[in-house]
């Protein structure tokens, strides 16, 4: 017989942990367009597909090698191999950062809107986030930004291309910052890098205190397989490698990414799909008079204020699954919606007429 109950136990995790809120993002049967986790929507390079299927029973057993790969990937971005560190995703990237670098009274600063698990990992380490709330432009608050950085500010966390919004930090802007704050390490997020196209990663020569992050989730497709980078200032990168188990990254991670990132012409028709419908979108979306912030990345945030909750269902019950952002600090009434490869656009637009008008949506509620 099996018994499934656990007998109570009064042991309690860290204070911080008992309190902080669960995270359960809502990932149960996607089995619609999932239009709601700004994944690739379709699928990655075939020659991708091609190495995973050469995966061996032995090397199954094997823990995995990590270092060869790195230096591949280092050489394909023009590093040397110690400035660059590559992780379980830019999640575990971002939990590294925060492990290596925040004592308990120091400040790690943030704006909001953004990526959620900054909060999360900042928290573990530190009391002291400090969130620099985007006016109701949702713009990046530079100014505001730059006036939070104190003696105590140790990591500043910018996601450029941001999410949820979708909009970017001028290169000057972060350059500045970075120069305001030499005791600090400036991490920017270019987790969707390839659907705008610049990037601070030659400024690593230059600037000490600067790490980038890239994920392999996005526009390589590889959501499913964790992996993504850090790439910095060597001194501060062995810190973080300190950090990480030289476990992280399963072999069948470490097997493909060479083979993705050779195949450029793949990524680069991937990204013009987005382009091209993240156009469509747009102009859809003007037409039916939706108001959304400019996106450079592959998703829309979309103004539908009070019908939000509605659309999201009436968008699902129709197969497409957006993501309600009213829940993130200052976004009530926004929903992102992901651009994906032509054909999802042209279903998501088709849906998303339908919806609107089933819900009774109209530009002004
Ligand atoms: C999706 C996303 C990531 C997550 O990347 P993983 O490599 O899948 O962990 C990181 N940063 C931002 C801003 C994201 O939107």
């Amino acid at each position: 017989m099996t018994d499934t109950q656990t007998p109570a136990t009064t042991i309690k995790p860290r204070k911080l942990v008992e309190f902080m809120p669960e995270y359960h993002p809502p990932l149960a049967a996607r089995t619609a367009l999932r239009l709601d986790f700004n994944e690739n929507t379709f699928a990655p390079s075939p020659r991708v597909i091609e190495r995973l299927l050469q995966s061996t029973s032995e090397g199954l057993t094997k823990y995995p090698e990590r270092e060869p790969v790195e230096r591949i990937a280092a050489a394909h971005f023009n590093l040397a191999p110690d400035q660059v560190l590559l992780t379980n995703g830019v999640d575990e990237a971002i939990h590294l950062l925060c492990a290596t670098f925040l004592e308990a009274d120091d400040e790690a600063l943030i704006r909001t809107p953004s990526f959620f698990m900054y909060d999360v990992s900042v928290q573990l380490m530190t009391q002291n986030l400090i969130r620099i709330q985007a006016d109701e432009t949702l713009q990046f608050p530079f100014e505001r930004f730059l006036q939070a950085i104190t003696p105590k500010t140790k990591l500043m966390m910018v996601a450029s291309p941001n999410n949820p919004t979708g909009g970017v930090v001028p290169r000057e802007h972060l350059l500045a910052i970075a120069a305001a704050a030499p005791h600090a390490v400036l991490f920017v997020d270019e987790a969707y890098y390839h659907f705008h196209g610049e990037s601070m990663l030659t400024d690593i020569a230059a600037i000490p205190n600067l790490i980038v992050g890239r994920t392999f989730s996005k526009a390589y497709g590889l959501a499913n397989l964790r992996i993504g980078m850090l790439a910095g200032n060597a001194d501060l990168i062995r810190y973080v490698r300190k950090v990480s188990s030289p476990y992280n990254i399963n072999g069948i991670a470490l097997d493909v990414l060479p083979v993705a990132l050779e195949d450029d012409t793949y990524v680069r028709w991937y990204a013009d799909q987005v382009a091209t419908g993240r156009d469509r979108m747009a102009a859809g979306l003007r037409e039916l008079g939706v108001e959304f912030f400019p996106s450079h990345a592959n998703f829309i945030l979309m103004k539908i204020g009070l019908k939000h909750r509605e659309l999201c269902e009436a968008m699902r019950i129709h197969g497409v699954l957006l993501r309600d952002r009213s829940s993130d600090p200052g976004c009530e009434g926004y929903v992102r919606i992901t651009i994906g490869i032509e054909d999802h656009v042209t279903r998501a637009l088709e849906a998303l007429k339908i919806s609107l008008n089933e819900i009774g949506w109209t530009p002004t509620k």
